[in-house]
């Protein structure tokens, strides 16, 4: 493993997440007494910055906070993780953007997300952090912020040499220029599927290879697709494609999984790392996430990485 740190910027979102347990969904008009709250700092640009910083690297983050108490919350946090918050505008219109889940018995989930200083990042927002871009070595982004903005991102990026590393969640149509400006995308299956405009591929690495290559074919884009317990498959722009198995552990909670993954990814490959190396890394990073409670605050640190891949 390389001793220098790389540098990573990411453009995107936070969420504040107000999580309520309630013996089911109230039933319009009725009021239903819950049975515990948590509130958690989220949304994936947030967790893939911790996740980027704990695993070593030099990480600024590009965004629209509420100026509001979250906002305040988020800075905090943004600093506890030594990541540089100065492309983080306050905005004075949009509250800080907040997710509501409601966990009933069992663990089923639903949730409301309301992102809204998250949508008013633009084009402007990103032009002035041009050089926090141009300065990495990658950049990561994801869906939750307008796509114009990340579009700005990515070819500031393209100009500077930065890689330009993509996590399409959640799935939306993506523009083509904006794929166009990318290196990597990093989907799950589901938004893999989304990207082939197909069904979500059956169970096993198979199927998800078909759907892959045909990724690869359309728009001649490396791929790494995540897989949760199965592991990652890796296809590069030249169709050469491996698969790195999961790692056998109890899982507890796998919210945010695929953050860890998209952060710790992002940080080897800004230190020079293979792509097939920097996945194997990541793989075991989001293992050890799936073990503990939590999305940002479940992602592990580099020692922690390095001692199970001992
Ligand atoms: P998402 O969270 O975006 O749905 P995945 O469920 O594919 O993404 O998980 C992302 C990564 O987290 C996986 O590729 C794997 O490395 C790890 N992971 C997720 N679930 C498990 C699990 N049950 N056991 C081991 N690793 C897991």
């Amino acid at each position: 493993m390389s001793a220098s740190r790389g540098r990573v910027c990411v453009v995107g979102s936070f969420m504040m997440d107000l999580v309520v347990s309630a013996p089911r969904r109230p039933r319009p008009g009725e009021t239903l007494v819950g049975t515990s709250f948590a509130q958690y700092v989220g949304g994936k640009g947030f967790n893939q910055a911790v996740a980027a910083s704990r695993a070593g690297a030099a990480t600024s983050f590009v965004g629209r906070l509420g100026d509001d108490l979250f906002g305040a919350e988020f800075r905090a946090a943004l600093r506890t993780d030594g990541i540089d918050d100065g492309g983080v505008l306050d905005d004075a219109e949009g509250g800080t953007g907040v997710g509501l889940p409601v966990v009933e018995p069992g663990g089923q989930n639903s949730i409301i997300i309301v992102p809204r200083a998250n949508l008013r990042l633009t084009p402007a927002d990103v032009e002035r952090s041009r050089e926090r871009i141009e300065a990495a070595d990658v950049l990561l982004l994801q869906l939750e912020v307008p796509v114009e903005a990340s579009l700005a991102a990515a070819r500031i990026a393209r100009g500077a040499g930065t890689a330009v590393v993509l996590n399409p969640a959640p799935y939306a149509p993506l523009p083509p220029e904006l794929v166009a400006a990318c290196d990597l995308l990093v989907p799950n299956e589901h938004e893999l599927a989304g990207l082939a405009g197909a069904p979500v591929p059956a169970d096993g690495p198979e199927a998800v290879e078909v759907l892959a290559r045909d990724v690869l074919g359309r728009h001649g884009v490396s791929l790494v697709v995540t897989m949760g317990a199965t592991g990652v498959l890796v296809l590069a722009a030249d169709g050469a494609s491996s698969l790195v198995p999961g790692r056998t552990v109890e899982a507890v909670d796998t919210v945010g999984a695929g953050d860890t993954f998209c952060g710790n990814l992002g940080a080897r490959l800004a230190v020079g790392d293979a792509l097939t190396d920097a996945v194997a890394y990541a793989n075991a990073a989001a293992s050890i996430a799936v073990t503990r409670h939590g999305g940002a605050p479940s992602a592990p640190e580099a020692d922690e990485v390095e001692a199970v891949r001992r």
